[in-house]
Formats: C-alpha cells, structure tokens, sequence
C-alpha cells in the first residue's frame, strides 16, 4: 500500500459538472479550467471563502502553463500551474480571448 500525505480528493466541477479526479496539487477542473476558493496558500484548504474562481489569464511558464485565478466572491487572484490532465482545448480557446494572453489582466 502506498501512502499519500497530500491531499486527494474528488470533487464536481461546480461551474460545469464534470467530476474531478484530485492528485492532490490541482483543484481546477481539467474541462472549464475554473477552481473554488478553498486554500489559502495551494494546497492547505484553510479558506472559507468557497468563492468560484475564473480562471482570467493564463501564461506559458517553462515546459507548461500557469493559469492565474480570480475568485467571484472576494477578488482573490491565485497562480496555479496547469495540470498535464487540463483540456488543452479549453486552454487555447480561452487563450485567444483578447483579455486572456499573458497575464494580461482582466477589466470587466
Ligand atoms: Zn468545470
Ligand atoms: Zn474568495
């Protein structure tokens, strides 16, 4: 048996429905890219907030993505690397928003 000290968990996707298969690092959902406001350092799920996050930028970062969040409820931004599990289709869809490429910052 192995052990896990991270954390794993499966969750829905509360933006799109699709079930999340946690690894313990990610806590976006692979299909729509949103996450929930659930840590408040990655990973520590120590946040009450609960706030759905959109995901508002992404930037390309050594071999992969880093894909900064915004949460609907408190305005809080999150940076977190994309997952090699993530929709690669979601990503450039949403990377050819014009207010989506290279951290440029969403205005609404
Ligand atoms: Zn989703
Ligand atoms: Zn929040």
């Amino acid at each position: 048996m192995k052990k896990f000290t991270k954390t794993v968990e499966n969750f829905n996707c509360a933006h799109c429905g699709a079930v999340v298969h946690g690894n313990g690092y990610t806590n976006h959902c692979p299909k729509c890219l949103w996450s929930r406001h659930v840590d408040n350092s990655p990973g520590d799920r120590a946040s009450n907030c609960g706030g759905m996050m959109r995901p508002i930028s992404i930037e390309k970062s050594g071999e992969g993505f880093i894909i900064t969040h915004k949460c609907e409820i408190c305005g809080k931004e999150k940076r977190q690397h994309a997952s090699e599990k993530d929709d690669i289709n979601t990503i450039i869809e949403l990377s050819k928003k014009p207010d989506f490429i290279f951290g440029k910052k969403f205005v609404a």
